[in-house]
This record gives structure tokens, C-alpha cells and sequence, in this order.
């Protein structure tokens, strides 16, 4: 006898990357930042916890909605704050997919948009990338059951971006809202956020697991038009982000210097690997985001993601059904990375 929906009963669940005892590995496997956050960040929170743990939280991240609009050209009621930019997928998908309706996503990609599918009781497609990681127009077919379409830009794993041309010509031939998820875009060259005031149908989401360093944290963002945001704000929970992590957010999203210097580095550290791991012998997509992902003519990736783990090197290793096998590598510090390399030059 099962007391949950079928729905639910017949799902897997969304499997998070490993997050093993902190000290024994290094690791690379869930692109998380590898420096850590700004010392402005830890001061905010520090000041948060004297000051305002007993009342409830301001229920839009008002402070951290101001900072975010100003950096974007924006108002405050284009921002929707989010316990990590996952939340604001949960709160699209349940305010835009109705229950057997469609989810878009292409494929391969953020594996978590499926799941939030599967809760929701709708129905996921999922549309192949082409061999040169764009996607063609079958990605914005016409459906009469389409309620949303995600994609990741930079994408996972790839680590491949579509210029903002790309996708506004793909949001303008889709009939409903696109959802450009933004969580490596502090690392690309290009972004999307000035597409959301020219098409309405286009959202922009932001993380600052990534790029800002604060994955522990749980703090993203939407960048939306005001009518959108205000329905989005029925869906949410009354306090979906605590205090803390407002007051951290904000201070994050200020200090725009220590984001410039962090992804510089991580940039330069990147190419860097992109040029050893060729060396070696792997194919390696060139990458917009913080981590590689290459594949190897010769080896068995899993063998190696194996021997790399025993060795105490955490790398992620992933299969696509009818795509293929690959090793999605995050970018670590220069050290971590030498030492990764190093490692795999040996089992080779
Ligand atoms: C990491 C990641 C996210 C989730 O970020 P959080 O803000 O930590 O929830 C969203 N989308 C993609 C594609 C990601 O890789």
C-alpha cells in the first residue's frame, strides 16, 4: 500500500552529486567554487545572526532585489529571489506546467528539470542537441501542451553557450516562456539578462552556487518582467529565503570586484586544463562555465573515474543513454587541478 501519488510512487528522485566528508578528497565534481566567498559575505552574515534571527525574514529579499535590479538596469519587481536557484525552477514549473501538460528541456542537460516534471505530474521532452551543441527547431516546435521550456546557458555538462542572438531567435519562433537558466553564466563571455526586457517570454535565472562561491548558502535569483514575477510570487513559499541568506546575498551581489577577480582566475585555471587534458589525449568541448568536458577515444572513462575516486580525486563521470559517456571535470585551484592532472597522466 503506497500513501503517495502514483506520480511520485513511480519516480526515481533527483540524485545530487556525491558530497563526501569534507578533507578526504579533491574535489571536482559538483562545480562548485573552489575559493572561498568574499570576506564582506561572511561579515553580513555574522551581523544578520546578532541582529535579526527572531523576527521572520522579509519575504521578497527586498535589500537583495534592490542591489540585483540596480546591477541589471531593472526595477526591484523584475527580481525574484530563490533558496538556491532550484526553488525558482520548482516555483516556475508548478506556476506553468499544469498537471500532464509538457516540460521542454534539451538533451543532455540539468537532469533536475525532468524530476521537477515528474512531481508536477507533467510530461518532459526532451529535444537532442546537435552534434555541434545547438539545438534545431524542433526544439521550439509548436505544442499545444507546452507549458515551459528550459535551457541551461552555459549548458551542462558541455560547458557550451548560445549567443544571445541564438536564443532570442529560438524564444521568438516558441509559442511559450523560456527559461534561460544562468547558473554558469558569471563565467561565459556572453549573457541573456538584456533579452528579458525585449521579449517577455524570456526569464533569465541566476545562482550564487557557482560563480559567488556560496553553494551552501542556497541563494538564487529570476530576472523576469513585473507581471510574471507577481504571479510567481503566489507560488512561492511565504519565507522561501532566511535572513541570513539575504543579508549574504546582498553583500554578495555587491562586491562585484571579488566576483571579477574569482572568475578571472577560475578562467584562466580553465584554459589552462582545456590545454593539458588535450595534451592527454582527451577531446575537450571549449567551455563557457567551470568545469570541462571531454571524452577519450582510447579509454574507459569509467575505469578512470574509478581509479581517480580510489586515489581520493572526485571528477564526475556521466552516460547518456543513445549519446554517450563523458568525464565532466570542475575547475578547481590551480593546485587541485595539478594535482587531478597529475593523477590521470599516471593511470593512462
Ligand atoms: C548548479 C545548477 C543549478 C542550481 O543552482 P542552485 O542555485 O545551487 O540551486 C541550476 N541549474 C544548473 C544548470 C546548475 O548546474
Amino acid at each position: 500500500m503506497s500513501y503517495v501519488r502514483p506520480e511520485i510512487a513511480a519516480m526515481a528522485g533527483y540524485v545530487p552529486g556525491e558530497q563526501p566528508q569534507a578533507g578526504k578528497f579533491i574535489k571536482l565534481n559538483t562545480n562548485e567554487n573552489p575559493y572561498p566567498p568574499s570576506s564582506k559575505v561572511v561579515r553580513a552574515i555574522q551581523e544578520a545572526a546578532e541582529t535579526s534571527l527572531i523576527r521572520y525574514p522579509d519575504p521578497l529579499g527586498t535589500p537583495f532585489r534592490i542591489r540585483a535590479a540596480e546591477l541589471w538596469g531593472v526595477e526591484p519587481d523584475w527580481i525574484l529571489c530563490g533558496n538556491g536557484s532550484d526553488d525558482i525552477l520548482t516555483i516556475l514549473t508548478r506556476a506553468m506546467v499544469a498537471e500532464r501538460k509538457l516540460l521542454r528541456l534539451p538533451y543532455p542537460s540539468y537532469v533536475l528539470y525532468k524530476t521537477l516534471a515528474e512531481i508536477q505530474g507533467a510530461r518532459s521532452q526532451e529535444v537532442k542537441f546537435q552534434a555541434d551543441w545547438t539545438l534545431a527547431d524542433d526544439f521550439v516546435a509548436p505544442d499545444p501542451d507546452l507549458g515551459i521550456t528550459y535551457l541551461p546557458n552555459p549548458n551542462s555538462p558541455s560547458g557550451t553557450i548560445l549567443s544571445p542572438d541564438q536564443v532570442l531567435e529560438l524564444a521568438s519562433k516558441l509559442e511559450g516562456p523560456l527559461l534561460v537558466d544562468e547558473a554558469y553564466a558569471d563565467f561565459a563571455d556572453e549573457h541573456c539578462v538584456s533579452l528579458v526586457k525585449q521579449n517577455e517570454r524570456i526569464m533569465v535565472s541566476r545562482t550564487l552556487s557557482k560563480g559567488y562561491g556560496l553553494a551552501g548558502l542556497r541563494f538564487g535569483y529570476l530576472i523576469a518582467q513585473p507581471h510574471l514575477i507577481a504571479e510567481l510570487q503566489k507560488v512561492k513559499d511565504s519565507y522561501n529565503c532566511d535572513a541570513l541568506s539575504i543579508a549574504a546575498a546582498t553583500a554578495a551581489i555587491d562586491d562585484q570586484i571579488w566576483l571579477q577577480d574569482n572568475v578571472d582566475r577560475v578562467r584562466q585555471t580553465r584554459e589552462r586544463m582545456f590545454e593539458e587534458l588535450m595534451q592527454m589525449g582527451f577531446s575537450v568541448q571549449p567551455s563557457q562555465a567551470n568545469f570541462l568536458w571531454c571524452t577519450h577515444p582510447d579509454w574507459s572513462l569509467k575505469t578512470l573515474f574509478e581509479e581517480m575516486k580510489a586515489k581520493r580525486i572526485l571528477i564526475r563521470y556521466m552516460l547518456y543513454p543513445e549519446w554517450g559517456e563523458g568525464l565532466r571535470i570542475t575547475v578547481g585551484t590551480d593546485e587541485q587541478v595539478d594535482a587531478c592532472l597529475a593523477v590521470m597522466r599516471s593511470l593512462l
